[in-house]
Parts: structure tokens; C-alpha cells; sequence
């Protein structure tokens, strides 16, 4: 290996369950605008035709059971509850079968958001980075093998703070089902172990501040729960 002259990144990973390995994130890819109710709240079309992407960096990943210092640069921070899956094979120009089968796992994950900043970015035609991608911003919790976790139906996908809910929906209700988001991605990346995909949030998404609980769950996956603290 190459010497490094400061030491390399270090992978950032995610448990899965009934494995002592982890798995290592690789790339993060985030669907926009996936639940048509979410969609309306935040004055916009669905496009139906094609899923969109933003990215998040894999330095962004957080564990659940974790305390996210509220993020500098923001006085609207936001939660957006999702579907996680991982790839565990290969895939490039996928069918849909292709698709599904590249699925390894699946879990709870949280795409936070500095929406004041995403909000700008949006108005001046000017990329999320800043408002997507940020230091704890993808909190993941711990992985459930899809042959364990079975077919994504109507599962409930919910999500409060400090106990009260805030989100809760389905997940027959994604517009752009698992498998036609990677057929579709997969025409644009070589997609392989270590991507991730956060699926997009359904509605409800709000503010949350210093000393906030969030606890947010999907019918047969792990729990998530991450703690706002004071900023740093
Ligand atoms: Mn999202």
C-alpha cells in the first residue's frame, strides 16, 4: 500500500445483523422526492419518468444511538426519515430483476438536512451539497439481510420526536420501487458493495432543535434514534 502523508480516511461502516463483519460504506446515493405526499409539502411535481439523486459524502455517516451537535451553518435543520438499502453484488445497466437481486440489506436511515441552506441552494439554481452533506447528516441504523427482511410491501415507516409523530406512511407508497431506483442509477454508475442508497422520505418532515429525541422505525427492520445536541 502507499504511504500516506496524514492517515488515510477511515471507512465508515454500518452492522448488519447475524454478521460479525460490518458493512463498509463505499458511496452514498439519496433519492429525491420519492413519496408523492412529500413531494407536495415541499411545493413541488413528482416526476414520475425518473428518479433524481443527491449524494452524501461517506464522512456524513452517523450511527444511531447517536448525538448529532446541531449543525453549524443552519437554523432550520430538518429530519427526513427513509428506506435504506445496500448493494452486495455488482450491477451496471440492471433490469429490474438485475435490480432486486443486487440487494443485500436493508435498514432505517435519516437524511438530515440544513433545509434553510438546501431552500437557497434550490432558489439560486445552485447544487444541496451544503444542504445534504454535512458532518452526521446520514445516521444509519444497523442492517437487516433482505432474504431476512422479505419483500418491501406496505410496511409502516414512521417517525417522531420527543414521542409525538411526526411522519408515517408506507412503504407501498415510494414512487420509484427498490429495484427501478438501482436499474435506473445503474445506468449512470457501476454500482457495487459499499453504495448505499437512502430511498427518499415520505411526509412530515419538520424541525428539530438542541435537546430534540428522534426515534423513527420500519416494520421488520432495527429502530433508529438519534439525540440533537447544542451546537459545537
Ligand atoms: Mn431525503
Amino acid at each position: 500500500m502507499t504511504d500516506t502523508l496524514f492517515p488515510p480516511p477511515v471507512v465508515q461502516t454500518i452492522p448488519v445483523n447475524g454478521e460479525a463483519a460490518a458493512y463498509p460504506v463505499a458511496r452514498i446515493f439519496c433519492v429525491g422526492r420519492n413519496y408523492a405526499a412529500h413531494a407536495a409539502e415541499m411545493g413541488a411535481e413528482v416526476d414520475r419518468e425518473a428518479p433524481f439523486y443527491f449524494t452524501k459524502n461517506p464522512a456524513a455517516v452517523l450511527p444511531t444511538g447517536s448525538t448529532l451537535p446541531y449543525p453549524p451553518g443552519t437554523s432550520d435543520l430538518h429530519h427526513e426519515m427513509e428506506l435504506v438499502l445496500v448493494i452486495g453484488h455488482p450491477v451496471f445497466r440492471a433490469s429490474k430483476a438485475e435490480a432486486a437481486k443486487a440487494i443485500y440489506a436493508y435498514g432505517c436511515g435519516l437524511d438530515m438536512t440544513r433545509r434553510d441552506l438546501q431552500n437557497t441552494a434550490k432558489d439560486k439554481r445552485r447544487p444541496w451539497d451544503l444542504g445534504k452533506d454535512f458532518e452526521g447528516a446520514a445516521v444509519f441504523a444497523p442492517l437487516t439481510r433482505a432474504a431476512d427482511f422479505g419483500p418491501v410491501a406496505d410496511q409502516r415507516i414512521h417517525l417522531s420526536v420527543n414521542g409525538a409523530t411526526r411522519q408515517d406512511a408506507t412503504l407501498d407508497e415510494l414512487i420509484h420501487k427498490c429495484d427501478e431506483v438501482i436499474a435506473d442509477l445503474s445506468t449512470y454508475y457501476h454500482l457495487a458493495p459499499g453504495d448505499v442508497i437512502m430511498t427518499g422520505t415520505p411526509a412530515g418532515v419538520g424541525a428539530v432543535v438542541a435537546g430534540d429525541q428522534i426515534t423513527g422505525g420500519i416494520d421488520g427492520l432495527d429502530p433508529i434514534a438519534l439525540a440533537i445536541g447544542p451546537a459545537d
